[in-house]
């Protein structure tokens, strides 16, 4: 009987050439751009107790009661696959003390995060992302510098994306605006869809995020939050767009914009792409400055953004990579020669060349083809004597191996 064909799980995805290089290369945008702005790197652990993510993420989130991969250890302990990095980064700062330190402390780490959502072109069940957090101070100064350093990697990353801005302010701002809007609901429950009715006790304000119709022409007359927000977290809120004004940022303030997590205070913003369809959002965040607390650590402002790293390579399209070093590709004209080959193309690495080694038995035409397939620049015959051809000129020459580096350095 043949075995089962194996592949992927549902939702997941392998990385394959030339994608894995673009991911790295995105990587390593972000290490500059928040290392540049005093941002840390960390990691945490990629499973959880749940109930960091319960109590961080927020019990009537669409990813706690919904979308986490939750499973029991050998030891019977319930863990989670983390579906967001803000609660895991809160928790080692807090596990930590990282509270003594000199604040804000700036945080920065990507990886894998995983959803059990239906898949889609840009929603996947395992996927990256770069996470930026600020923690300590509620100065608005932060708010607009993460703002703009995502702005930057984006840019830097090909993609154009809208900036939706919003304040949400206080915890008891956002009862009081709950209680209301919920009022108002109430009132044209039967123009609603039946999920957001559904929703209407626990998050009304989710009825924001519907394409329902009907839902839709009521949410136009509905009382916005942004009027409500008490004096102080409006005037957070000015500075915060002052900044990005002073800046150049160009952004919309939308009082709809409605976060999928429960934990987010005053600023929210979101940057969006219209090059990716249903799935829209490349990048977004805001300020959590109840968060800390409710893990059980001292009252500690903070703010962060998650960004897609999926959706940003398939909003930003093809970035033209920098042309890539001159390569070497040493051929192996005698088999006897393979182990002085072997040697000659780890110099050449050691001394940071680019080179590609006859690995596969091929005659010398095959190597000849072979490297020119791959755009050698320079192919290094080794046979009785050290040979050295010039791909773009065709000149072949003998040369001595102490002269091999320079000559395929120029
Ligand atoms: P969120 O934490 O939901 O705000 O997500 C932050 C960013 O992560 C989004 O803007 C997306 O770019 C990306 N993202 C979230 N969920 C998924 C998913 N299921 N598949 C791919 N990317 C995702």
């Amino acid at each position: 009987m043949a075995a089962a064909k194996l592949q992927v799980p549902r939702g997941t995805f392998d990385v394959l050439p030339p994608d894995g290089e673009r991911r790295r290369a995105l990587d390593a945008a972000a290490a500059e751009i928040l290392g540049r702005a005093g941002y840390a790197a960390v990691e945490t652990p990629v499973f959880e107790d749940t109930a960091l993510f319960a109590r961080g993420v927020g019990e009537s989130t669409d990813i706690v009661q919904k979308e986490m991969f939750t499973f029991e250890d050998k030891g019977g302990r319930s863990l989670t696959l983390r579906p967001e990095a803000t609660a895991g980064v809160c928790r080692a700062y807090v596990e930590h003390g990282m509270h003594k330190l000199a604040q804000p402390v700036k945080l920065w780490c990507s990886g894998p995060f995983f959803r059990h959502e239906a898949p889609q072109a840009g929603r996947y069940r395992q996927f990256a992302q770069i996470d930026a957090e600020a923690l300590g101070s509620d100065d608005p100064a932060l708010d607009a510098e993460l703002i703009l350093l995502l702005a930057e990697l984006l840019e830097g990353h090909g993609v154009a994306a809208r900036l939706r801005l919003s304040s949400l302010g206080d915890a008891e701002t956002r009862r009081g605006y709950g209680d209301e809007l919920r009022a108002f609901l109430r009132e044209q429950e039967s123009r609603l869809s039946v999920e957001v009715r559904g929703r209407l006790e626990q998050n009304p304000l989710r009825a924001f995020d519907s394409d329902h119709p009907g839902t839709r022409a009521v949410m136009a007359g509905a009382p916005r939050l942004i009027d409500r927000l008490e004096p102080e977290d409006a005037a957070h809120f000015a500075d915060v767009r002052a900044l990005l004004d002073e800046a150049g940022c160009e952004y919309e303030v939308d009082s709809g914009l409605v976060r999928g997590l429960d934990y987010y205070t005053r600023t929210v913003f979101e940057f969006e792409s219209p090059a990716l369809g249903a799935q829209s959002g490349v990048g977004g965040g805001g300020r959590y400055d109840g968060l800390v607390e409710t893990l059980g650590g001292p009252p500690t402002p903070g703010v962060g953004w998650a960004a897609g790293v999926e959706r940003i390579l398939l909003a930003g399209g093809a970035t033209a990579a920098g042309a890539a070093p001159s390569l070497a590709y040493v051929a192996v004209a005698k088999p006897e020669r393979a182990r002085q080959a072997f040697a000659i193309a780890r110099t050449l690495r050691r001394a940071g060349v680019r080179t590609e080694l006859e690995q596969a038995g091929r005659s010398m035409k095959g190597q000849m083809k072979h490297a020119d397939r791959l755009g050698a620049d320079w192919v290094v015959i080794v046979g009785d004597e050290l040979e050295l051809k010039d791909m773009a000129g065709g000149d072949q020459r003998v040369v001595g191996e102490r002269d091999l580096v320079e000559a395929v350095s120029r």
